[in-house]
């Protein structure tokens, strides 16, 4: 059996991923969570498969379970969650990422890091491509993420040069969908559940800023492509890059929670907040043959459904 660890694993990402490898009947899936942002409810469905594991553990301190492949998600990913303890970020970071690395070593197991495309800052470049070494603030308020990511990548590739651990790095660019926390502050949560709850829309700056939108389902398959390829330690970038402002993403939801009576109103830009982002995807497209496949509006339509349901 592949015993797999998946750290952050009743998160938005690490839930759904959880889901995905429990499909394959030689997954023994052991799911590892502190629950800081992360919701058992998630996973309450995946409770009865013989082959899935709770454990609850906050990784700053270290763990032994015997696994041969560890996803590490494990670190608050919304700007509001992370700036809630920055220090806890930071230490999620780098005591977390090389509690994860030490116990990768031990059991010779691989490793994967959700890095993020947080690394590039707010970039002079686009698309960003992996070898772009970024533009990032290392002491304003996103930095507890945006360094603590850094660091976390530095480690493993440290890591493999000295150790020869067997690394797999992605950064992941935003994504949506299903099992997101709606409350984490996120773009995609806050416009679609203040349409349904008919409350102002709050657009950040003048919504020009641009981010490229990833259904859930296809970041997964993205992981799941770069952990099990021979060809690549990465870092490779897993996202969507069909670049939209804000404004679009806003009419694209008004159109499709038509009902709503939300009325769009503008707030202060927060300190640091990237003007652009769009993944260069032509090394996922040449390693991993992976694309992103959901539309917009499809991945769109079944979040909605979903957070329609939750409340
Ligand atoms: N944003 C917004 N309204 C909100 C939440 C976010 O206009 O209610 C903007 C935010 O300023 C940023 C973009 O949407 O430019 C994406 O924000 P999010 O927090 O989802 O992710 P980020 O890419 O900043 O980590």
């Amino acid at each position: 059996m592949n015993r797999i660890l998946v750290t952050g694993g009743t998160g938005f990402i690490g839930s759904n991923l959880c889901e995905k490898l429990l499909e394959d009947s030689n997954n023994y899936v052991i799911c590892l969570d502190n629950n800081y942002t992360g919701n058992i409810n998630n996973v309450t469905n995946l409770f009865s498969n013989s082959n899935f594991e709770f454990i609850y553990h906050d990784i700053i301190h270290p763990i032994f379970v015997e696994v041969n492949t560890i996803y590490h998600l494990a670190c608050p990913a919304s700007p509001k969650d992370y700036q809630k303890d920055p220090i806890f970020t930071l230490d999620t970071n780098y005591i977390g990422t090389k509690n994860m690395c030490e116990l990768a070593k031990r059991n010779k197991a691989r490793l994967l890091l959700s890095s993020t495309s947080e690394i590039y800052g707010n970039p002079h470049i686009s698309p960003q491509n992996e070898e772009y070494f970024g533009n990032v603030n290392p002491n304003g308020i996103r930095s507890c993420y945006d360094e603590g990511k850094r660091i976390s990548e530095t480690l493993l590739f440290d890591y493999h040069r000295f150790h020869q651990l067997d690394i797999r790095v992605a950064r992941i660019f935003n994504t949506y969908g299903p099992k997101m926390n709606k409350n984490d502050g996120r773009v995609v949560s806050n416009f679609i559940n203040q349409m349904i709850e008919n409350q102002d829309i709050t657009v950040y700056g003048n919504g020009e800023q641009t981010r490229s939108f990833c259904y859930v389902d296809d970041t997964v398959s993205g992981l799941i492509k770069l952990m099990n390829n021979e060809k690549t330690t990465g870092p490779v970038n897993i996202g969507n890059d069909n670049e939209i402002t804000v404004n679009v993403l806003v009419n694209v939801i008004l159109d499709l929670i038509k009902e709503t009576k939300s009325k769009i109103i503008f707030h202060k830009l927060p300190l640091d907040d990237p003007i652009q982002r769009k993944p260069c995807l032509k090394k996922a497209k040449e390693f991993l043959e992976w694309e992103p496949k959901t539309s917009l509006n499809e991945g769109l339509e079944k979040t909605i459904s979903y957070f329609k349901s939750y409340s």
